[in-house]
C-alpha cells in the first residue's frame, strides 16, 4: 500500500480515476418514465435526475438506485477506519462521517451511508455511491490527518477507502 503518499494533494489524479470507473450500473437500470417516485425513500425522478422534491400528482413508482443497492446489499463504497486514534476517538470520527452524508443530502439524495459495522476495532462504513466514500476519506484526512488510501476497482463501479490513524 502506498499509504505514505500525500493523498490530500492528489485530487486531480483521483478525480480522473473516478471518471475511469465509469457509470454506476444501478443508475443505468434506473431510468423510469417521468415523473417517478421511489416507493421506499420518496425521492423523485424529474428532468433526468433523482432529487428531493414534493411527490408529483401522477408519479409512477420506481425503486431509486440507492434503495436498489440497499436492498441488494451491494455497496459502491467501502470506507475502512482503524488505528489507535480511531479506537480512542471513534465517536468523533463517526460524527464527521455522518456529517459528510448529511451535508450534501439535499443535492445528492442518492449518496447514502448503507451501514456502519465494527468488527474487533475495525469500522467499515458502506455507501451507495463512490463519491460519498471518497468525500468521507478526504474529510477525515483533512480533519484528523492520518493515512488515506483510495483504491478504485478498474472493472466495476466500486471504491475502497482506507483511513488509519
Ligand atoms: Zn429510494
Amino acid at each position: 500500500m502506498k499509504g505514505s503518499e500525500p493523498r490530500g494533494h492528489d485530487k486531480s489524479h483521483r478525480d480522473r480515476q473516478i471518471e475511469e470507473v465509469g457509470h454506476d450500473p444501478y443508475h443505468a437500470r434506473s431510468k423510469p418514465a417521468e415523473p417517478a417516485v421511489c416507493p421506499q425513500c420518496g425521492v423523485v425522478y424529474h428532468k433526468g435526475r433523482w432529487q428531493r422534491a414534493a411527490r408529483p400528482a401522477k408519479a409512477t413508482e420506481h425503486l431509486c438506485p440507492a434503495c436498489h443497492r440497499i436492498n441488494d446489499r451491494a455497496p459502491a463504497g467501502y470506507v475502512t477506519l482503524a488505528g489507535a486514534y480511531m479506537d480512542a476517538h471513534g465517536e468523533d470520527v463517526l460524527r464527521l462521517v455522518r456529517n459528510e452524508e448529511s451535508r450534501e443530502a439535499q443535492d445528492h439524495p442518492l449518496q447514502r451511508i448503507m451501514g456502519i459495522e465494527n468488527r474487533e476495532g475495525v469500522v467499515t462504513v458502506t455507501t451507495t455511491d463512490l463519491h460519498l466514500a471518497r468525500r468521507i476519506g478526504d474529510a477525515l484526512h483533512g480533519a484528523f490527518h492520518g493515512e488515506l488510501v483510495i483504491k478504485y476497482s478498474p472493472d466495476e463501479y466500486l471504491v475502497r477507502v482506507y483511513w488509519t490513524r
